[in-house]
């Protein structure tokens, strides 16, 4: 299973101001940036200001203000991508290849993205 929740992971390190982030969008609940490493024209990251590893986690721990306040900033900041069309992502532990372990929703978009293979 999933390793608990680890304090100094890099994304809780950007919640602290410690390390800088190119900030999209900041609420009570949750901040979005742009990633690092785009795969995308638009390749944002949502992640809930709380410390949650997994989908899983967030999904059973975090209360319905902070899921709530996730998904609407998730929403706010794929309107710019509604005509065109996006895709959000959540990789989840080994096997998605999840790299950071605080929980985040990818949205990306920009151009055709094909077909998801996997
Ligand atoms: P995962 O594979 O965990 O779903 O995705 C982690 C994402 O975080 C990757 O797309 C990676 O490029 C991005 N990332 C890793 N470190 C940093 C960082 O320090 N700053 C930002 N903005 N993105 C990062």
């Amino acid at each position: 299973g999933l390793p608990p929740y680890d304090t100094t992971n890099i994304f809780a390190r950007i919640l602290k101001g410690e390390i800088p982030c190119r900030k999209v969008l900041e609420t009570e609940h949750a901040l979005a940036f742009h990633d690092i490493a785009p795969q995308a024209p638009t390749h944002i990251l949502i992640i809930p200001k709380g410390s949650y590893v997994s989908a899983s986690d967030f999904s059973t721990q975090a209360s319905a203000e902070e899921v709530a306040g996730l998904w609407r900033a998730v929403a706010e900041v794929a309107k710019p991508l509604e005509a065109t069309g996006y895709r959000i992502i959540c990789n989840m532990g080994m096997d998605s290849g999840q790299e950071v372990p605080h929980f985040h929703v990818h949205v990306l978009g920009g151009r055709p993205l094909g077909v998801m293979v996997a």
